[in-house]
């Protein structure tokens, strides 16, 4: 019998351990189930160098609770220990680990989130147990098992054992704010969520539960004995693992089929949809990643876009999105990236800097462009079919991804008028007689419907850039195409709706003369009224909204300006014009006949008119609009 202190640091580990993981106390499950799989993964390297003869019974671990007992066990069947090895990788080596924590994390152990706990990965048993047992036998025949206890984490013993088979049976007492994992389901809960596809078959036993009765078990299966099947018999008797050994990730792309992705999909990520499409992730040197990277199907309506990347260390689950290592615009995909060779026991911080982690990233990032141009070349309608579900994945990832960018900018595509998917080149040679070095956008189709009609009539073309993410992805157009300007379909109109029957003069003094009419009509002083010679006689009058002072205005939102005490509507009206077709009847009425009784009326309307077509009308405007109308109706009437 041996006793021990166990270090001199002791005291200071506990309460730090504790306070360490407190969020998250399950996390002793993975812990210690994935010590028990490496057991088994160091006892199947041993016999591969034939030091170890393989064992008849399959290697796995089993998790046994009695919550009458408040016990949890984990049992394995891997390598074991002996004395030695107990005194040198419990007593000592994660005491040392241990110290080494504690100067690391001494002063930001409640602030810093560790992201592995691998290192210390056994003592977090203390977390939720006020004792923990070891018992242990190694795998070598002539080694004694061993018995090792430890209460509250200061003192151990150890003694010999009577245990005969090999392994390692970790008992823990659980402490009273931790009676919870000696329940079945939240047990089974934990086990889930971190050990889903750990390399080991674990099964669960509830220890508390009744042992059936082998008679009536005899019984039972004779009255329906006609029914039943061997398969039946097989598939009720053998206890399933919880766990899926060997995950799809694991296995070669060329073995997978497309209805095994959709099924792994479904099932890890809760997602009843199909996914898109997918990425295989495979790769072994300079380091070692695998993974499954899904584009799930979004309806921006509704859904966030929001993913979710699942991390794992050699099949054992880290975390979900865990940004230093997982490039931000990837986190709107679902998948899951296993990757061994990451240092997981340092802190967030660390990650951030470190040069292999950003490979990695850098990794993922081109494997996700190689796949999207390669659709783009190789199957185009496909591509196109996805567009609009990726497109805002596609165009964040240019935002926050140079690399990325210059791989992706030829194969973003936008859709035009017709329905039809160009590429911004493509949509400038289209037009390169028209609208020269000019992109027209829509961002709400129902409301710029009138610009879209006479773009159409026109036969001039436009971009649809409908979503959040296009105007930030427009500046960003901008800035990487110098001679290309974009401008809103409502912006600016473009000289080819105009015919040239007006000559300079005549429209300086019509616009002037309209201007004063219309501002005295509308009672707005700072007006801006422009005529133009419109090619379509029945359009009457018309808004456009300045590129330049709608994106200010629109940056101010924003920023929150308003709420900064800053009027955004003091900055209403301003880059506002109000077009004025001269080949229209109503506004040559109105050029004529300044001082007749309907003219103020007809302004009014005129006004009213070309503002609905643009944005809706204030509440105040609305009542107005309605009286006006009636009133005008009236006169028809007579
Ligand atoms: P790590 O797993 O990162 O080495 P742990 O604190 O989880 O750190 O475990 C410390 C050491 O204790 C392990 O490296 C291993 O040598 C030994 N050990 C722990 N659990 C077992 C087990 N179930 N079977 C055999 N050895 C174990
Ligand atoms: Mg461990």
């Amino acid at each position: 019998m041996k006793k021990g202190n166990l270090s001199i640091n002791s005291e200071n580990i506990f309460p730090v351990i504790k306070k360490w993981l407190y969020s998250d106390h399950d996390i002793f499950v993975r812990e210690l189930i994935s010590n028990g799989c490496d057991a088994v993964t160091k006892l199947k390297k041993l016999s591969l160098m034939g030091e170890f003869d393989e064992p008849d019974t399959p290697y796995r671990i089993d998790v046994i609770t009695s919550s009458e007992d408040k016990t949890i066990q984990f049992i394995d069947n891997g390598i074991g220990m002996t004395a030695d090895e107990v005194e040198k990788y419990i007593n000592q080596i994660a005491f040392s680990g241990a110290e080494a924590f504690l100067e690391q994390y001494k002063d930001k152990a409640t602030e810093e989130q560790i992201i592995g706990h691998f290192g210390l990965g056994f003592y977090s048993a203390f977390m939720v147990a006020d004792k923990v047992t070891i018992e242990t036998k190694s795998y070598k025949d002539d080694e004694d098992a061993v018995l090792w206890e430890c209460e509250d984490g200061l003192e151990f013993s150890m003694k010999k054992s009577v245990k005969a088979d090999r392994g390692t049976i970790i008992t823990l007492y659980l402490n009273e704010d931790s009676y919870e994992f000696s329940n079945e389901y939240r047990v089974k809960e934990v086990i889930d969520k971190y050990c889903s596809f750990m390399p080991v078959e674990i099964y669960y036993t509830n220890a508390d539960a009744p042992v059936e009765d082998p008679k009536e078990a005899t019984v039972d299966v004779k009255a329906s004995e006609d029914e039943k099947t061997e398969a039946d018999d097989t598939e009720k008797n053998t206890p399933k693992p919880l766990n899926n050994t060997t995950p799809l990730w694991s296995k070669h792309p060329n073995d997978c089929t497309d209805e095994e992705y959709k099924e792994f999909y479904h099932k890890v990520f809760h997602d009843y949809k199909e996914p898109l499409f997918w990425i295989h992730l495979n790769m072994d040197y300079p380091f070692n990643l695998k993974g499954i990277l899904y584009f799930p199907k979004i309806n921006t309506q509704y859904d966030n876009l929001e993913g979710t990347i699942k991390l794992y260390n050699n099949q054992v689950f880290v975390a979900d999105n865990i940004k230093e290592v997982i490039p931000e615009f990837l986190m709107l995909l679902k998948g899951t990236i296993d990757c061994p060779d990451l240092p997981l026991n340092v802190s967030r911080s660390a990650l951030q800097n470190d040069g292999f982690v950003k490979k990695i990233s850098d990794y993922i990032s081109k494997k996700v462009a190689d796949k999207l141009s390669g659709m783009y070349k190789v199957h185009r309608e496909d591509y196109e079919k996805y567009w609009d579900d990726i497109n805002p994945f596609i165009k964040f990832g240019c935002l926050k991804d140079e690399k990325f960018l210059d791989k992706m900018k030829d194969y973003c595509i936008y859709k035009n008028l017709e329905g039809k998917y160009l590429t911004l080149p493509e949509y400038l040679e289209a037009g390169k007689e028209k609208y020269e070095n000019k992109v027209f956008y829509v961002t709400d189709e129902l409301a710029q419907s009138q610009y879209i009609n006479m773009f159409k009539e026109e036969g001039i073309d436009a971009l649809m850039m409908t979503q959040t993410i296009d105007s930030p992805f427009i500046t960003l157009l901008e800035q990487k195409n110098e001679n290309v300007h974009f401008y809103r379909i409502d912006a600016e109109l473009s000289d080819n709706f105009v015919n040239d029957s007006l000559s300079e003069e005549t429209t300086k003094e019509y616009t002037d003369k309209l201007t004063e009419i219309f501002k005295k009509a509308l009672d707005m002083e700072n007006l801006t009224v422009k005529v133009e010679a419109l090619k379509n006689e029945a359009t009457s009058s018309m808004l456009t909204l300045s590129e330049e002072s709608r994106r200010m205005q629109e940056m101010m939102k924003m920023y929150g300006m308003a709420g900064m005490g800053m009027d955004p509507s003091m900055f209403g009206g301003q880059g506002e014009t109000l077009i004025l077709n001269a080949n229209n009847n109503l506004v040559k009425y109105v050029l004529d006949n300044p001082d007749k009784e309907n003219t103020a009326t007809i302004c009014c309307q005129l006004y009213d008119l070309a503002v609905i077509a643009n944005r809706p009308l204030s509440a105040d405007a609305m009542t107005k609009f309605i009286a006006r109308s009636n009133e005008i109706l009236s006169i028809l009437a007579k």
